[in-house]
């Protein structure tokens, strides 16, 4: 087992790697930038070393003051959490060269589900259902046209190297193909300096269902079940619930089980989520996170595995304990991302935090790392904390929900939290009654406004 982990990341998820260590008897080394001295995971920490000033390119992405934090500490792994570098399969690599440990998959993985079009390709030859498209990228408009006519329109023009929804244009008719092409192509060479693209089916009304998975690269993949995280705002997830109220137990052993038996063959080490768009009782692969993510804590409430403990030990060489027969899903999770916005027009909200009272009680987990007088830096992506409810049903969780919801007071900023209060008592959303496109949909009709 490893003797000190590096955290390279900071907030809420600093703090969740940072419990599950201590919780394996191992000892933390917090980084932060200059901005984040006062930070939660600084002070809970047994040690902590600035790594750069506040722009994340020098500090959280700074690779070679990330080794010599290691280097004076004497960490033995370091964890990266969510964004920053835990998608870097470079980063990996350079980690592997120095000897130390990093808790994530291999570098490999990284970069074959990094580039689109190779994910998808390796997802369809592991037997996981993908929207129908073009067989790898698009060079000219004459093939796109085949393409289009063969798969039928609409259709999604995406870029290989994107993420975070930039680069995707949709063509309604052959007419607005050539252009959606031209217009993908400049915006995907603009944000990720690479022009490759291709071709989807456009689906109309999906839902965003995705199945975190465990595998030990020893040969055993387990999955663990779904989260729905169709309620999305500019491909920004802010609602994330398991199980999903589309699927019946059927269809969700029967995705699971496809996805393990992927992973198994994959050699897949570590957690990873893979992610779906499902339209009529169909799943479509788009892509695979080959890390720890935001939401997570929904599949821990229902499952009562610390994905986080499990992540660390099987890094550590460890083989996966947990079978799928052990595997029980329990009641139900919801999950909203606390984020420092304005809950209407969604505008960061940096500040100082002037009180600061979080719900408690059965059923409810907060995971944040902020604390009343906390100043948010406005150097950072902008979640605050995430509120997580469990009850033995969908509709004892939403009760919950509501009351929790009521009970968080969070002042001197704005919060989406009267987002979330108005969601709770939709009666789409209670009927579990959405798709990716729904938030837009109440949010331009006034949804907020109204109230
Ligand atoms: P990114 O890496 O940019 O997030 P994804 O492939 O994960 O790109 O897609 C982001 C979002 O775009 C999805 O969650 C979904 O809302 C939408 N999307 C992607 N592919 C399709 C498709 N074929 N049809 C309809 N919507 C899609």
């Amino acid at each position: 087992m490893f003797q000190k982990i590096l955290i390279a990341n900071r907030g809420e998820i600093a703090l969740r790697i940072l419990r599950a260590a201590k919780e394996l008897g191992i000892a933390t080394v917090a980084v932060h930038s200059t901005a984040d001295a006062e930070a939660m995971h600084v002070k809970l920490a047994d040690e902590s070393v600035c790594i750069g000033p506040p722009a994340a390119r020098d500090s959280y992405l700074n690779i070679p003051a990330l080794l010599t934090a290691c280097e004076i500490t004497g960490a033995d792994a370091i964890h990266p959490g969510y964004g920053f570098l835990s998608e870097n399969a470079r980063f990996a690599d350079i980690l592997a060269e120095h000897k130390i440990a990093f808790i994530g998959p291999k570098a490999d993985h990284i970069r074959i589900m990094g580039d689109k079009i190779e994910a998808k390709r390796t997802a369809k030859a592991l037997g996981i259902p993908c929207v129908p498209g073009s067989e790898g990228g698009i060079t000219d408009d004459e093939e796109a046209l085949q393409v289009a006519e063969k798969i039928g329109y609409p259709v999604l023009v995406k870029a290989a190297s994107g993420g975070g929804g930039r680069g995707m244009k949709v063509a309604r008719t052959k007419a607005d193909l050539s252009d959606a092409l031209a217009m993908a192509r400049t915006e995907a060479k603009a944000a990720f300096g690479d022009d490759a693209v291709y071709l989807e089916k456009y689906l109309e009304k999906p839902r965003h269902i995705e199945i975190q998975v465990l595998g030990d690269g020893k040969g055993n993949a387990i999955h663990l079940g779904e989260r729905d995280c169709s309620i999305q705002r500019r491909h920004q997830k802010l609602w994330e619930e398991g199980p999903s109220p589309a699927l019946d137990d059927r269809q969700r052993e029967d995705i699971g089980e496809i996805v393990a038996a992927a992973m198994r063959k994959l050699g897949y080490i570590g957690v990873g989520t893979v992610e779906f768009l499902y339209e009529n009782g169909q799943f479509f692969f788009i892509e695979m996170n080959t890390r720890i993510q935001v939401e997570h804590p929904v599949t821990e409430m229902i499952t009562g595995i610390d994905l986080v403990n499990e992540q660390i030990k099987i890094a550590a060489g460890l083989p996966l304990t947990i079978q799928q027969s052990d595997v029980r899903l329990s009641g139900h999770a919801i999950e909203c991302r606390v984020n420092a916005e304005n809950p209407e027009n969604f505008r960061p909200s940096p500040g100082r935090i002037s009180y600061y009272h979080p719900p408690g009680g059965l059923g409810v987990r907060v995971d944040s790392a902020v604390y009343q007088g906390y100043l948010i830096p406005p150097n950072y992506d902008s979640l605050v904390g995430k509120l997580v409810v469990h009850g033995r049903t969908r509709s004892e969780a939403l009760m919950r929900l509501r009351r929790a919801l009521d009970e968080f007071v969070i002042d001197g900023i704005e919060t989406t939290l009267p987002l979330f209060r108005v969601l709770v008592r939709n009666a789409d959303m209670q009927n579990g009654d959405y798709d990716i496109h729904w938030l837009e949909h109440f949010l331009a009709d006034g949804g907020m406004s109204a109230q």
